[in-house]
């Protein structure tokens, strides 16, 4: 579960990332009042297992078992913080009624690992990179988005307008830009990597976070009202 509403007295809707339908939109009746069998099981991060059935505009929950509850573990202000994010870029991101495996997975990914670390902020720029790439968005981090070439320099710049890194010849002079040294390009391709690939890391250096930070600024054409502690 992403995030909730109220809706008249005693239901809520419910924004749910879901394996068969991507993101989506349910009705909780009742789930407001104290004896609904639902309250306390859609909770924020939790993973759960829901029969639902049509309703005239939005699906109707019927039943939810909790596969995996993250909540109590997730109530941690950094934690949680993180964890907002992640819903907040899913939301922003993904299309509604279109099933994306790889995000679903990368998501339950993300909100294991925030629920066991204690700098949770440091797992986010990783999952913006590979939720990116799941989407297609993903910059090339080896080669110049404007000109094409490889950085033989070993520099490259954040052109957020671009949505890409550029190399030293494209970069304006006047133009202030995250600069990304040789140690920083190695550390972005790692963080880039896919699960599995040998060569993945977690842990972003400072100007590749600010980079990635811009990045995600820019397809949202905004600043992540998420902020993190
Ligand atoms: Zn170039």
């Amino acid at each position: 579960m992403l995030r909730a509403r109220p809706l008249g007295e005693a239901d809520r809707i419910f924004t749910l990332l879901s394996t068969e339908r991507g993101k989506m939109d349910a009705v909780g009746k009742g789930v407001r009042r104290a004896k609904s069998h639902l309250a306390g099981r859609l909770e924020f991060g939790n993973e759960c297992e829901l029969q639902m059935h049509r309703g005239r505009s939005l699906d109707v929950i019927v039943s939810a078992d909790i596969v995996r509850s993250s909540w109590e573990r997730l109530v941690a202000p950094e934690r949680f913080a993180a964890a907002q994010l992640v819903a907040e870029l899913i939301d922003a991101f993904c299309e509604p009624d279109l099933a994306l495996p790889e995000v679903y997975a990368l998501v339950d990914g993300m909100l294991r690992a925030i629920a066991a670390s204690d700098e949770p902020r440091t797992l986010v720029p990783r999952f913006s990179l590979r939720l990116l790439a799941a989407l297609g968005l993903e910059p090339p981090a080896d080669a110049c988005v404007r000109c094409g070439l490889a950085f033989d320099d070993a520099r490259a710049f954040l052109d957020a307008d671009v949505g890409g890194f550029i190399c030293s010849s494209c970069r304006e002079r006047w133009r202030d830009l995250i600069e990304l040294d040789a140690e920083d390009l190695r550390n972005l391709a790692e963080v880039a990597a896919p699960r599995g690939s040998g060569r993945a890391a977690v842990r972003a250096r400072p100007r590749v976070a600010a980079a990635v930070e811009q990045l995600i600024a820019h397809h949202l054409g905004r600043k992540p009202r998420t902020v993190l502690s």
